[in-house]
């Protein structure tokens, strides 16, 4: 299964927020096997939501998108997915009533346009927040809030799968430059992913769907660098 992650807000592009909702979704689902394979940033603005959603959902199996849910005036994520899959949004009936039994909240204390989802999708509860997400056609729309978002993302986990999948990790007290021709040797001799990321030692990841030819690759290198 490959996956786009979508982050909707200005204040991610301008540095006001940094991404972790992309970084903890991508290691969720990486450990799922899972393939990310893109994480694109759009401002607040429908169009640019849409454009986004519409080309990713062409390309990979399912697409998420976190933030600018709610009723305020720069909450327009829903509007945009509506618009990506041709449909109007509208105040979906499930949504105003898991508000009012699970929260503090009467329908009527809300701000219009929070139980306001693209028509024809599925609900998802925030047990956290009030501002409900989404699914529909492969897109699932969560909140921006970290806590909103994982424990959305952990209701609909099981959605997202993949091959299963290995890691090992080698340490190299070497210069990341002396390894390349090992790393080489690496992967023509077992079908595996290689990733090296340097810092006061050289890290290198060995991936791959069979557990024994991740665990041989890495016995094989463990034997060929410095420790250190
Ligand atoms: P609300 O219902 O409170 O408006 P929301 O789902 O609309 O929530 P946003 O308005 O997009 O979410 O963002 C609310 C806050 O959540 C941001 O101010 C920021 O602190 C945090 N946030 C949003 N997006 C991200 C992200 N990608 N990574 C980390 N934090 C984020
Ligand atoms: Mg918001």
């Amino acid at each position: 299964m490959q996956i786009a992650l979508i982050s909707v807000g200005d204040e991610i592009l301008s540095g006001d927020t940094v991404n972790t909702n992309a970084a903890w979704l991508g290691k969720q689902l990486t450990e799922r096997g899972v393939s990310v394979e893109r994480v694109f940033v759009v401002p607040d603005h429908v169009a640019d939501i849409a454009r986004v959603v519409n080309e990713s959902l062409a390309e990979y199996d399912a697409v998420i998108v976190t933030g600018g849910l709610g009723p305020t005036h720069d909450d327009l994520t829903m509007e945009g997915v509506a618009a990506a899959v041709g449909v109007p949004v509208e105040e979906h009936t499930e949504a105003v009533e898991w508000i009012e039994t699970h929260s503090d909240y009467s329908h009527a204390d809300l701000v219009s346009g929070t139980t306001h989802l693209p028509k024809g999708s599925r609900m998802l509860p925030n047990e956290v927040g009030v501002a409900p997400g989404a699914a529909i056609e492969n897109i699932y729309v969560l909140p921006g809030v970290p806590e909103e978002m994982k424990a959305m993302f952990e209701r609909i986990e099981d959605e997202f799968d993949g091959d299963p999948y290995f890691r090992e990790v080698v340490p190299a007290d070497e210069p990341e430059s002396a390894l390349i021709d090992r790393f080489e040797e690496l992967r023509e001799r077992f079908d595996v992913k290689v990733g090296s990321y340097p810092g006061d030692h050289v890290r290198v990841k060995i991936e791959g769907s069979d557990e024994e030819v991740v665990q041989n690759a890495a016995d094989w290198l463990r034997q060929r660098v410095e420790r250190p």
